[in-house]
Order: structure tokens, then sequence, then C-alpha cells
């Protein structure tokens, strides 16, 4: 829903409402209380801010005595604090907390002018085929430094976009390319001046947000839920899966002596959500975190390898940002055609690429000491490139000296972990992961101009059915695609795991169970 969010009483001219209708005017009197609710919908899933661009106009309070900017200010911040920040700050905070947030930020002044860029992009917000093409090739930067490829792109989702910008009259259009020229902006100013983060721990008590059943907070019901390898995260709400993946990190980063506190653990969590597309099918929050528990089991089982106990915390971590960003899509359609993205990392393990630069600017913000261990946290995310799969397989089978990187093997073995989860698991993951690769296909189709984009039909929005039987009757494609997956990739590398490492075995025992099901439904 197309919404302007008013805060702090801002002058609403005639001009926003060729845009947005009036009543979808949401008005706050403070920063903290237009940042409650933007955490509310999100995690409640009432609005995620990625279908429609969204705009708030931000009345910047007078300000006495004070010259200098909030963030050369050593003065404790709190409440007071963050609603005395510019619009240009704010527009700062909400891209870096929300990044994958369609959400501009403007005065009052520039608002008529704001809105007239949202109504000339709002055409790449027509459908979710149409947006994940924005996403991938639009070369839409959002700020002044242009895009410099030269390559061309597919008319249809090329937006040129040498406009001069301000960050307080401009469309807050989210594309990869965008976020990375962002991130790497950051970088290279080694932007620590502004601090957001900050700013909300201080200000907001997160864990408020974490909408948990009083019942099940007072048991150990999650911590039993984590600690098994039934761990089944599509049942889990968003509220159920920031506080599963708290328990998680709480404790390793408590047992490799890593100081976080709970508000900004809360805040890292909420970040990393934010940092996913909620909208795509399988490669979501959801994803991060069922691959991030999946890595803290396997670590527990192959705890007496490790040499440093910080290692456990670190591909914890890992793993809970090894997607962010993801477009819902892969690395053969960011190359062809070729997107702005691919362009930068040469084609080469593009997705893993974008993944590892977004999440270490993500955690410069929010938990710097994990970064001391850098060349980690990219050879891991580096590793769930699929490219890389039968080099994998293929040091295994040379035997233990030339095993490659333990913890690197693990969040790989995460990541396809979906076929050696329990059946009733496992077949969920299938269905979501098809109806993904089918939304490729859909997107393929339209890029080669053999459909529109408006005809797309966007599948699997009913809730799942709960049992396999009605599932499969719904979706009779799965035992097919399952027994493709388990043959070309799954069962030589958990063969070989399971070879190299006793504490693994049951993970080989697993997919060859799940295996006989679907063979046994292929018949
Ligand atoms: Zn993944």
């Amino acid at each position: 829903m197309k919404t302007i969010f008013a805060v702090n009483g801002p002058d609403l001219c005639p001009e926003l409402f060729s845009y947005f209708p009036k009543s979808n005017v949401v008005h706050f009197d403070s920063v903290a209380d237009l940042l409650l609710h933007l955490y509310t919908n999100r995690i409640s899933g009432a609005n995620t801010y990625e279908r429609t661009l969204s705009l708030v106009i931000h009345q910047q309070p007078k300000r006495r005595g004070r010259s200098k900017p909030v963030g050369l200010q050593s003065s404790p911040a709190s409440d007071a604090v963050l609603n005395k920040i510019t619009t240009a700050e704010l527009s700062h905070l909400i891209q870096k907390q929300f990044p994958t947030f369609s959400l501009s930020v403007t005065t009052p002044t520039d608002a008529s002018k704001a809105v007239a860029h949202l109504l000339e992009r709002e055409q790449l917000y027509s459908n979710r085929l149409v947006r994940v093409a924005t996403w991938m090739y639009n070369d839409y930067v959002g700020s002044n430094e242009p895009y410099t490829g030269h390559e061309s792109r597919p008319a249809a989702h090329s937006h040129a976009n040498h406009d001069s910008y301000s960050p307080t009259c401009s469309a807050n259009v989210y594309t990869m390319l965008s976020h990375l020229t962002r991130v790497r902006k950051r970088r290279k100013d080694q932007d620590s001046s502004f601090p957001s983060s900050k700013l909300i721990s201080s200000a907001l008590d997160l864990r408020k947000l974490i909408n948990i059943p009083k019942d099940k907070l007072s048991s150990d019901h999650y911590w039993n839920l984590i600690s098994t390898w039934d761990f089944c995260a599509t049942s889990l709400s968003t509220s159920e899966l920031i506080w599963c993946s708290f328990l998680i990190l709480k404790k390793v980063a408590q047992d490799a002596g890593f100081e976080i506190s709970d508000n900004n653990l809360f805040l890292f969590l909420l970040t990393v959500e934010t940092s996913y597309h909620q909208g795509n099918k399988f490669h979501n929050f959801r994803h991060a975190v069922d691959v991030m528990q999946a890595t803290w089991q396997l670590c527990c089982q192959l705890e007496a390898r490790f040499k440093k106990s910080s290692s456990i915390l670190l591909v914890c971590v890992a793993a809970i940002g090894h997607d962010v960003g993801h477009p819902g899509t892969n690395n053969a359609l960011m190359c062809d055609p070729l997107s702005p993205v691919a362009q930068l990392y040469n084609k080469s393990s593009v997705l893993e690429n974008f993944h590892t630069e977004i999440f270490s600017d993500l955690l410069q913000e929010h938990w710097p000491q994990i970064l001391e261990e850098q060349s980690i946290l990219s050879d891991t995310i580096l590793a769930t490139d699929m490219a890389l799969h039968s080099q994998y397989v293929e040091q295994m089978d040379a035997g233990p000296s030339e095993q490659p990187n333990l913890l690197a093997l693990v969040i790989k073995a995460a990541d396809i972990s979906n076929v050696t989860r329990p059946l009733h698991i496992s077949t969920k993951w299938a269905v979501l992961i098809t109806c993904e690769f089918n939304e490729c296909a859909a997107l393929l189709k339209r890029i080669k101009g053999n459909d529109t984009y408006e005809s797309y039909m966007p599948e699997c929005e009913e809730p799942m059915p709960d049992c396999v039987e009605s599932i499969l009757i719904k979706y009779p494609s799965i035992p097919q695609g399952q027994l493709m997956f388990i043959n070309a990739f799954a069962e030589c590398l958990f063969a070989g795991l399971a070879e190299c490492f006793q504490e693994l075995k049951f993970l080989h025992n697993n997919v060859k169970a799940n295996k006989k099901f679907w063979e046994g439904k292929c018949k």
C-alpha cells in the first residue's frame, strides 16, 4: 500500500494526492514512532515496503543552540536526540536500517518534487516480476556517483538516472546496484559519522517488537525447537524466526566471549531481516534462519574439531547473512542478460560476492568485532555458490588431508540441507524452491520477449497444505525435482561428509530415506 508517513505535523500540499490516496496518510509525533510502525508492519507482514513506493514527509523540529549535526555530538543518544535528526539524516538512517524498503524521505518543501519522481518510477513496481527485473537490471544508483558500466541492458528494464540526486527529493527505488553503491560509498568514506544504529538502540526497546505467545516463552519451547534436526522454519512467524535466531546467536556469542547487548542483537537481527526480500518464495530471512540453525547443529556435532571457540559464532553469523539482498533468482539470470552488478563482479560468483559485500557493511555498523575475521566470513559465504559444488565433492573424495576448509564445508552442507530434514519438512522447502524456480522461468520468458510482464500470476500465495500427500496433489512435480537434486548434488556431498566425519552420518541416512520415498512416488 503506498502510504505517506507524516512526521512531526508537516503541511501536506495538494499535489501529493495525485499519487497517494488521501486515506493513506499516517501521522506520527516522532521519528521513534515512525520506526516502531515500520518494524511492526514488516514483522507482522502487514506491509513489506517492497511492493509500492511510499514516502516519509519529515518536518524537522526547530533546533535551539545546536549547530553540529547529530552524528558529531558526543552526548548519549536518546529518543529526544533521535527526533532531532535532520531530514537528510533520517533518509540515511532509513536506507541503512531498511535497505530493501522502497521508502523515500523528503521535507515538506521538496515533497511535490519527490512525488514527481515516484510517479515516473511507479511502473517499475507494477507486479512481482517487474520488481525483480528492476532490482536486478535497473541501473538506478540512487546517489550522485553515476554508474559507469558500458554494456547495454534491455531497454525495458533500464532506467537512466543521471538527474541530480538529492537525498530528500528522490525516489528510493530499490535496486541491487543502488544497494551496493551505497555500501561502497560508506566504505570509501569510512562513514561512521552518523550513528544510526546507536540512536535506534538507545531510543527503542526492540524486544517489545518481537511477538511471542507467553505460554511458549515461559517454557523451553523454542530452545527445544532449535536443538534438533526437526527444526521447521517454514511453520514459524517472523517474530519467532527472530526469537530463535536470538537464542542461537546469544548462546554462541557467549561461548565465544563476544559481547553484544540484547537490544543490539535484536537490532542486528531486525536489520538482517530487512536486508532480505520478504516477498521471495525461498531466498528470504526464513531460509537464512534455517541455514543458521543447520549450521549451528552441524557445528555442535563437530565441536571437538574446531580449534578456536569463535569459529562457531563466525560461521553462524555468516549463515544468517549468506543470502542478504538475494533477488530470488540466480547467477545465470544475473549474467544473461548482463546486470550491472554481474558486470562489477566480472560474472564470477555474482550473488555470493554481492551478499558478502552487503553483509560486511551491515556487520561494520552492528557487530564490527565479527569483521576481525573477515576472511572466514567471505570464504564461507562464497562456498555457497553451487558452481563450486563439484569442487567440494571432489576434494572430499580425495581423502581427509585434502578436505576443504571445515567451516566452508559446514555452511555449504547447511545451505543445501533441506533434503536431509525429515520428509514433511523437506517437502515444504521443495515447494518453495519450486515456486521460485518457476518464477525465474517466467521472468526469463518475458525477458526473451515471449510473454508480457502484465500477464504474470504469482503462485503459492495461499497457505501450503500441512501433510505431504496433500502437498503432492497440489504440486505433482515435487518427487521428480527432489530426485533430480538428490542424485545430481546432495547424495554425493552427504556421502562424502559421512565418510570424512562419522558425526554427520545421519545426514546421509536421512537423504537416502527421503530418496527412497521419492523413488516410490515416481514409479
Ligand atoms: Zn542460501
